[in-house]
Parts: structure tokens; C-alpha cells; sequence
């Protein structure tokens, strides 16, 4: 029987969110999340009732891989039926990596997954996990009809609720430590919590949800700087098992012309190797060709990332890796949008 008030299940993965200074010591450690309403007793006020999952060993997000992504995926896909949403708490380090992989490795979704984290650990004096937390939940259990209004994966952070896959980590220390640069935010919080219905995902309602648990972690990440030289380039290209590279090159998708730059390229694509462009400016978008030093990198076959933050780009990749897409398909399915992670 459907309980009236949404049901959300809070994952709990590691980082400073889920950790309390001791006093004495001054360290952090992990806290108990069965007695989560005692530390945070505003939760109560919550139109919601809220269960508490732990990973066994909670993590720092540094130590995050794939490995963990299935994990994660594996508990939302369980108790995907039995919630009306998902909130994931996460250590900020690398939680855009973590958010954009269940992004795509959770298809057809109808249900929110909001990812939180914090700076500071809850029992601090200034600490910013306990506003993340109450409104990441608030956010989880929004419902217009009985129905869900968020239906995608998110990344709530210092007021603001972002698409997933369009955040990046921009800073260490500042409360407001996530950007959207290419996407406007889906909700802000302040006196009112605003969402901006016109940017949210549209769910399909009729598809049952499909759990992807198959990635590819075969790919390299290069990042040019003038002076890059032949060796390392050779040295990545040449990696045994190579499957693809994320190359971030300068501006709208330019690189060097030097001939031995664009051969090596070229020999890589020969070989099957998929080389993605995306840019490493903040934000703005690849556009291969505008550029002399971009012609040759779209006439041998570079993959155009678009938009793409490099947290995307490196997840889609494994993600569309391990589906085992065709080499003559896979250009067309990498350039295409899947969840809303490209303009
Ligand atoms: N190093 C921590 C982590 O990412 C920082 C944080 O929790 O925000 O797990």
C-alpha cells in the first residue's frame, strides 16, 4: 500500500559529510547512520520518512572506481521499487565522476538521485553538510500527482541543484565548491526552493529502468600543453590494451599541426583507438574545424566531445566501451546525447 509520505533511501558512500570531529583528537572519523536523526533531529520536520544505507567500509571519494559504481548502482537498483527517491552522500572529491556514472549507467529513470556531500564535517560549529543534506532530501521527495518531479541524476550543493553530468569540482575549500558551466541550474534554494522545470530531464515513463555495469576502463586522459612532447604521446597511444583517449586540447578543440602530432593521431584511429576532443577552458564547446589548427583533427576521425565536462567524457566512455558498440558506430553514438550531458 502506498505510505502518504515519499520514502527516501540515503546512501551513505564515505567523506567528510558522514564524519564527526573528535573533540579531543581533532580527527574525523566515519559516524554510526543508524543514529543519523539524533545527530541531524531536523530531519524529523521533513515531509518524508527516510531509511539509511552505509557502504560496509565507507570511503574517501579519492579512492572511488568503478568497482564502487556498480556497488552504488546495485543498491539503487534493489531498492528501486520500494523508494520514491535517492539521496547519495559522497565524498565532494570526486563526486562528479561518481554522479555522472549513474547518470549513465541508470537508463530510462523516473525517480531522483541526488548526490551531497560537504566541506566540513556535520557536527562542525559552520558546517554546510546539514543545509546540503536537509535539501538534497527536500529536493528528493518534491512530488506533483504522487509522481517524482525530478527524474534524473543530480549534484546538490551550496544552494544550488545542478544536472549531474554537467558539475565539475572547482574548488577546495569554498562552501560553493561545484560548477555547471554549461548548464543552467535545475533548482536554487533560498527562501523558496525554485526548481527550473524547463530544464529537467523528461522521464519515459513506459521503459523499465536498465542497470549498465559493464565499464570499460581501457582509456587514457591527456591533457596538451605547448611543448608536449613525441614520447609521451607515443608512450599513451602505444599503452597495451588502449581502447580510447580524452584528449583535452585548447579552446574550441585546437592542438598543435606539427606532422608528427596529427601521424601519431592518425596511426592510433588506424588502429581502432578513439580519440575524444574536449576542451580544457571552464566552459564553451568543441567546434573542430573552425580553426586550421582543428581541421586535421576532424578529417582523421576525432570524436567531438562537444560540451562535455571531462568528468562525462570519461564516463560515457567507459560506459559506451563496455556496451561494444561497433568502430564505425561508435563516432555516431559518443557525438549523440544520452542523458542530457551534451548541448
Ligand atoms: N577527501 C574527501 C572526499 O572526497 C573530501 C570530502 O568529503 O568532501 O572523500
Amino acid at each position: 500500500m502506498k505510505q502518504d509520505k515519499p520514502v527516501i533511501l540515503l546512501i551513505y558512500t564515505g567523506g567528510t559529510i558522514g564524519m564527526v570531529r573528535d573533540l579531543k583528537t581533532n580527527a574525523l572519523r566515519a559516524f554510526n547512520f543508524e543514529n543519523l536523526l539524533d545527530k541531524i533531529p531536523e530531519l524529523q520536520q521533513l515531509n518524508c520518512n527516510i531509511d539509511t544505507v552505509s557502504f560496509e567500509k565507507p570511503i574517501d571519494s579519492s579512492n572511488m572506481n568503478p568497482g564502487y559504481w556498480v556497488q552504488l548502482a546495485e543498491i539503487i537498483e534493489t531498492n528501486y521499487k520500494a523508494y520514491e527517491g535517492f539521496v547519495v552522500l559522497h565524498g565532494s572529491d570526486t563526486m562528479s565522476y561518481t554522479a555522472s556514472a549513474m547518470s549513465f549507467m541508470l537508463e530510462n529513470l523516473t525517480k531522483p538521485i541526488i548526490f551531497t556531500g560537504s566541506q566540513l564535517p556535520v557536527g562542525d560549529l559552520r558546517t554546510d553538510a546539514k543545509e546540503n543534506l536537509i535539501t538534497a532530501i527536500q529536493l528528493a521527495s518534491l512530488q506533483e500527482n504522487n509522481t517524482p518531479i525530478i527524474t534524473e541524476v543530480c549534484l546538490y550543493f551550496e544552494y544550488k541543484l545542478y544536472r549531474a553530468n554537467r558539475t565539475t569540482k572547482i574548488n577546495a575549500e569554498n562552501f560553493e565548491a561545484f560548477a555547471s558551466p554549461n548548464y543552467p541550474e535545475l533548482a536554487e534554494s533560498g527562501v523558496h526552493l525554485k526548481v527550473n522545470n524547463t530544464y529537467l530531464l523528461k522521464p519515459k515513463p513506459n521503459k523499465p529502468l536498465k542497470v549498465h555495469k559493464v565499464m570499460d576502463t581501457n582509456i587514457a586522459l591527456v591533457k596538451l600543453f605547448p611543448g608536449i612532447s613525441k614520447a609521451v604521446m607515443e608512450s599513451v597511444l602505444n599503452t597495451i590494451g588502449l581502447k580510447a583517449v580524452v584528449m583535452e586540447t585548447f579552446g574550441a578543440g585546437n592542438c598543435t599541426t606539427e606532422a608528427w602530432f596529427i601521424e601519431l593521431l592518425k596511426n592510433a584511429i588506424s588502429k581502432g583507438i578513439h580519440i575524444i576532443n574536449i576542451t580544457q577552458c571552464i566552459s564553451g564547446t568543441i567546434n573542430m574545424g573552425h580553426y586550421e589548427t582543428s581541421s586535421q583533427l576532424k578529417e582523421i576521425g576525432v570524436i567531438s566531445g562537444k560540451d562535455m565536462t571531462t568528468e562525462s567524457a570519461i564516463c560515457k566512455l567507459m560506459l559506451i566501451l563496455g556496451q561494444q558498440v561497433t568502430i564505425k558506430q561508435f563516432k555516431a553514438h559518443y557525438e549523440k546525447a544520452l542523458c542530457g550531458e551534451l548541448s
